[in-house]
């Protein structure tokens, strides 16, 4: 069991970071959450955009069109989707793609992702498409030469650490075993402890709140950063657009955000590690700028139901209506579910990062 493996570490190492927790509970290759089973869909432990409705992934299908256009139709060129889960975004984007002539026989995917289980759902979902599909297991992996990438509650997933300032220094908030642990491996649950200072990982900090008092808890994301800057690496000399859609505020907050859902539940973060979902906010404001440093081009955050409607999926929802009036009622509740503030439409937010010189990606307007 996880579990058992993680206390066994922290009796032997002590305590350990909040992304070293997350990483085996998601990913430990014979237990993890994701390592092991198909955790998304309606009847599973967490439902995503595109599994809501088909509508999804043809819109970001749409902008990667429009996408590949304003990049001047390059041939061939690599569909790149960051931890794309069940398949079904890529299948939805593909088949919405075909009214683009030309972009299909240009169009090699490929598809990042952790977890062998997945891996084979995707390669279900995506045969009936026909396209040429390779996996790879990071993004510096992708074959070089234009690329448009995209990825839906990638980040979020992604192990975060926390930090606490605590007399004027911050320092990292780590996990632990309950006081009086002693080796009983069913007694002891994991609790949060104060570790040492960042030291030189304060830079990771987000600047808006580096001067925040005493007390204040913040969130690190290394994952982000890494995907950033492979990013930005692979710009500097190639062409590409990048659209990441995760939910988080527009700016840096302070706050613990790690969750934990389990068959649509949310439960203590820290309980059963493995047999829950672990996320955290993204961190939109600080990814902006560590683009821009590193010399992307950086459009966002758009919130999810602006985009959306921006892109035209009311009208996309009333063709569908139209095809299948028995339907109409189930297709404007996906609309409202995906884009009403009060469901995933203003919590949900787009960001797009791009090689310098090409024109504003769609979806992205001046104001
Ligand atoms: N985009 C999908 C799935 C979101 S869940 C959807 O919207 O439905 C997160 C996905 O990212 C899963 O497929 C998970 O296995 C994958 N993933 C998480 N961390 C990863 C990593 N470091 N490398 C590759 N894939 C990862």
């Amino acid at each position: 069991m996880i579990a058992t493996r993680l206390r066994q570490r922290i009796r032997e190492a002590g305590p350990i970071s909040i992304a070293a927790f997350m990483t085996q509970a998601l990913f430990d290759p014979s237990d993890g959450f994701y390592a092991t089973k198909d955790p998304i869909g309606a009847g599973a432990d967490f439902i995503t955009a595109p599994e809501i409705s088909q509508m999804f992934g043809e819109l970001i299908g749409l902008w990667a069109a429009q996408s590949w256009l304003d990049m001047g139709r390059p041939s061939p060129f690599n569909l790149v989707e960051l931890g794309p889960g069940r398949g079904t975004m890529m299948a939805d984007a593909l088949r919405a793609c075909r009214a683009v002539p030309g972009m299909l026989d240009a169009t090699q995917v490929t598809l990042i992702e952790a977890s062998a289980a997945l891996k084979a759902v995707q390669a279900r979902t995506l045969g009936p498409s026909g396209a040429q599909i390779r996996w790879v297991d990071r993004l510096e992996a992708v074959p070089p030469g234009p690329a448009i990438i995209v990825g839906n509650e990638f980040l979020d997933c992604l192990p975060l650490r926390q930090a606490i300032k605590h007399k004027g220094q911050w320092h990292e908030r780590m996990i632990g075993l309950e006081d009086g642990d002693d080796g009983d491996d069913t007694a002891s649950a994991f609790v949060f402890v104060l570790g040492p200072p960042l030291g030189i990982d304060e830079d990771l900090v987000p600047q808006r709140l580096r001067d925040a008092p005493d007390d204040t808890l913040v969130e690190l994301r290394p994952g982000d950063r890494q995907i950033v800057e492979a990013l930005a690496t692979r710009f500097a000399s190639q062409p590409g657009r990048a659209l990441l859609i995760d939910y988080g505020p527009a700016q840096s907050e302070a706050g613990d955000t790690l969750q934990a859902l389990r068959a649509h539940q949310k439960v203590p973060p820290l309980e059963n590690p493995g047999t829950a979902d672990l996320t955290g906010r993204v961190d939109f404001e600080s990814l902006l700028l560590q683009a821009r440093n590193l010399g992307l081009a950086a459009y966002g955050p758009v919130e999810q139901g602006r985009f959306l409607l921006g892109l035209g999926m009311e009208s996309r929802a009333t063709v569908l209506a139209r095809s299948d009036p028995a339907q109409r009622s189930v297709i404007a509740r996906q609309v409202w579910r995906l884009t009403d503030e009060h469901q995933m439409g203003a919590l949900f937010k787009l960001v797009c990062l791009d090689s310098p010189g090409l024109s504003r990606p769609p979806g992205f307007t001046a104001d």
